[in-house]
């Protein structure tokens, strides 16, 4: 039975609504700093969904304190060294090293499900009350607790983090209003599969024969990115495009092979050949929702209740860092909270939004600003400079590490709220290498 590194009891009761990165991350780390936490989770059986996530180094040095999670993943990730462009017609363009980011931290990219399901059995195994098959119907909030009705029943605690994603119910109570997610214009089909059928074909078999590849085919308001994982025996693409298809309630529909086919016409054989291997039903249209930035994450009326992940701020995928903010998110208010205190709590959250706020932002513009560095790229440019197609890996977003962040400003941060002084710009995390170990070290000796 493996022990867990943990504060001292805080005192602080906090209540998370939503079991996927962002409630269970949290979970998590209020553990770590000694708050009590109820999670509750609509579904009643958490099953391994979904295909392709990416989690970059800001989001590794999480995964690292998380006791022999990584190791558990460690055979179930994707392992090349790069990532291969292509022109939409198959033409090889350029290859992107991941060299030379290595020492910002370990990347985690692999199957949603097997990764989500790691991280929820470390916190079944740390003894987190993780509550499944509670629907959470309504929030509410007092000057001295906030609570939730799950399933009819009434529970309180000292704070409620509203995780659960762009269809959040908690943002009616933390903006006052009921907004609504808005279609991006934009889709993905996305699927996961064995790569048996890669395997025999003369076009395909260098993606799957030699362990993991990471290629790109780029085009004109369109990209398909393909990766092979587990030493090559499985594979996933997805296949952004425009979609004009106006959303209601659902946004994830099954795939066609056609309609995809349809999306790709004149483009390289191979990606022909990549969707053709795909089983139609493991094939997901999936599209694109997003939401205008928010004004605020926390409760105006008692501060007592925060929203978290995408219930705050959605992701387009192309930012690849949807899932690593939402797990910074509970980081930072893990150690706010701490911070602040039982006798304090609303302070504590205010000081998450205010650590949070510009930086998140900042991150989800680069989900816009990937896409147009690919979709409308010049080709006659490119080809004469091909790193133009390169993922931006800049550091002020992945040399990061949120808990680091959190304890260097939090005082400041937790002083100026108390003096009633704006702290959100002075927050952005400047692109530095921080002083980790010295902080990582402090915070190990109060471990007990
Ligand atoms: C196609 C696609 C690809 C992506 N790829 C990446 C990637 O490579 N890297 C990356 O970092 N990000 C990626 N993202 C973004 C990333 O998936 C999200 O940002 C992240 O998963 C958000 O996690 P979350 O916990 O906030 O929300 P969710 O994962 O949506 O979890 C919300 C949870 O709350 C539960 N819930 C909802 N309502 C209630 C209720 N009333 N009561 C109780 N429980 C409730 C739900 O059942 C669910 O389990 C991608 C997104 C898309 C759409």
């Amino acid at each position: 039975m493996p022990s867990f590194a943990r504060l001292p009891a805080s005192g602080i009761k906090v209540i998370i609504v939503g079991a996927g990165f962002a409630g269970l991350c949290a979970a998590i780390e209020c553990d770590r700093k000694g708050h009590s936490v109820i999670l509750l989770e609509k579904v009643s059986e958490l099953k391994p969904l979904g295909d392709i996530i990416s989690f970059s180094s800001n989001s590794g040095h999480i995964f690292e304190r998380w006791e022999g999670v990584v190791d558990e993943l460690e055979p179930l990730i994707h392992h090349s060294s790069g990532l291969d462009f292509y022109e939409w017609s198959g033409k090889f363009c350029t290859r992107q090293e991941w060299d030379y980011d290595k020492t910002w931290g370990r990347r985690i990219n692999g199957h949603r499900g097997e990764i989500h399901d790691a991280v929820y059995r470390h916190a079944k195994a740390r003894g987190i009350d993780i509550r499944l098959g509670q629907s959470v119907s309504e929030y509410f909030e007092t000057e001295s607790e906030a609570g939730v009705i799950a399933n009819g029943e009434k529970l309180t605690a000292d704070c409620v983090f509203a995780a659960e994603g762009v269809k959040s119910a908690g943002r009616k109570i933390v903006l006052g209003y009921e907004d609504k997610p808005r279609a991006s214009g934009y889709a993905v089909y996305r699927t996961w599969f064995s790569s048996e059928e890669l395997a025999k074909n003369e076009r395909t078999k260098h993606l799957v024969n030699n362990g993991d590849t990471h290629s790109g085919w780029i085009g004109e308001d369109k990209h398909f990115l393909a990766a092979s994982i587990k030493d090559g025996k499985e594979f996933s693409w997805v296949l952004t495009h425009k979609d004009d298809a106006d959303i209601d309630e659902d946004w994830q529909f099954p795939g066609k092979k056609s309609d995809v086919l349809a999306n790709l016409k004149g483009w390289a054989p191979i990606v022909h050949d990549l969707v053709n291997a795909t089983p139609e039903d493991r094939l997901v249209d999936y599209k694109l929702v997003f939401r205008d930035p928010l004004p605020h994450f926390v409760s105006k009326g008692h501060g007592r209740i925060a929203l978290i992940g995408d219930a705050a701020h959605p992701f387009l995928p192309t930012s690849i860092q949807g899932a690593s903010q939402s797990m910074e998110d509970g980081v930072t208010l893990a150690i706010t909270l701490q911070k602040s205190g039982k006798a304090n709590v609303p302070r504590g959250v205010r000081a998450y939004e205010a650590i949070r706020y510009e930086r998140v932002h900042r991150a989800q513009m680069t989900g816009v600003t990937t896409r147009e560095q690919w979709h409308k790229a010049d080709w006659d440019k490119i080809w004469k400079d091909p790193k133009m197609l390169h993922l931006k890996r800049e550091a002020w977003l992945l040399n990061f590490d949120a808990e680091t962040h959190a304890y260097e400003v939090v005082d400041e941060v937790l002083k100026k709220l108390d003096n009633d002084e704006v702290v959100k710009e002075d927050v952005i995390p400047k692109p530095t290498s921080h002083g980790i170990q010295a902080v990582l070290s402090q915070e190990l000796d109060q471990l007990v």
